[in-house]
């Protein structure tokens, strides 16, 4: 039996070739789509203990928002990038899990993540539809496999796209973004700390447009996290 096993996973490996998802060895475990070398080479940001840290500083002044954190830096060039690249537009939905998986383990009895449900940010209907998942949904549910905590994507909700934003000066932009996204009300929904996920933060325009949907409800109180932090 044993050797059958064996036979049978090794066929397996020869039609279908795993790799890893940062540098493509197919020296990994079935089990993830991360290579060791390219885990332990991941730059973690250790942020998520620390209160005013640079992404909870991004929306200092723009949205109310408890606690923020991101599990990684991001930049050009690296692993990381080939692994978000590997997630959105290579469809490994298995390295998105796992990803959402590291990052709970660091959100998981830090106190200052004290939360209810796990939200994703949502993409455009369109967009999700074509690609055929929400890479944030994914994430959500790495974090739920290892907290225990729900995923809720019916609490926020992302409109059709609007017209194009190239032509439009900032607070046209603004206003644009205002309205994209719309929170389920309190009643119907009735989680009160809300932690919204994303893969990337960058400017944090995305999530400050969400975080204003969310607050809308006085009941509900907002975390965001997310698996990088670019600081471009
Ligand atoms: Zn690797």
């Amino acid at each position: 039996m044993g050797v059958l096993a064996n036979w049978a996973e090794a066929a397996a490996c020869l039609f279908f070739p795993h790799h890893c998802a940062g540098c493509g060895t197919d020296r990994l475990d079935r089990q993830t789509e991360i290579c060791l070398r390219c885990l332990h080479q991941l730059p973690q940001t250790h942020f998520t203990g620390h209160a005013d840290n640079p992404v909870e500083k991004i929306f200092w002044g723009r949205t109310q928002v408890q606690a923020a954190t991101s599990l990684f830096f991001y930049s050009q060039d690296s692993i990381m990038q080939a692994l978000l690249h590997e997630l959105k537009y290579r469809g490994n939905q298995e390295l998105g899990i796992q990803l959402g998986s590291l990052l709970g383990t660091v959100l998981k009895n830090n106190s200052r993540f004290a939360v209810d449900v796990l939200v994703p940010v949502p993409l455009y209907p369109s967009k999700e539809k074509s690609r055929g998942f929400n890479q944030a949904t994914l994430i959500c549910q790495g974090i739920a496999a290892v907290t225990g905590l729900p995923v809720c994507t019916t609490l926020l909700r992302r409109n059709a796209e609007r017209s194009t934003q190239t032509k439009k000066d900032r607070a046209e932009r603004w206003e644009n973004m205002r309205g994209i996204f719309e929170a389920t009300p309190f009643n119907e929904v009735p989680y009160k700390n809300i932690l919204l996920i994303d893969d990337v933060i960058t400017t944090g325009a995305t999530l400050e447009a969400c975080g204003q949907a969310i607050l809308e409800a006085e009941e509900r109180k907002l975390w965001i996290a997310s698996v990088c932090y670019s600081n471009r």
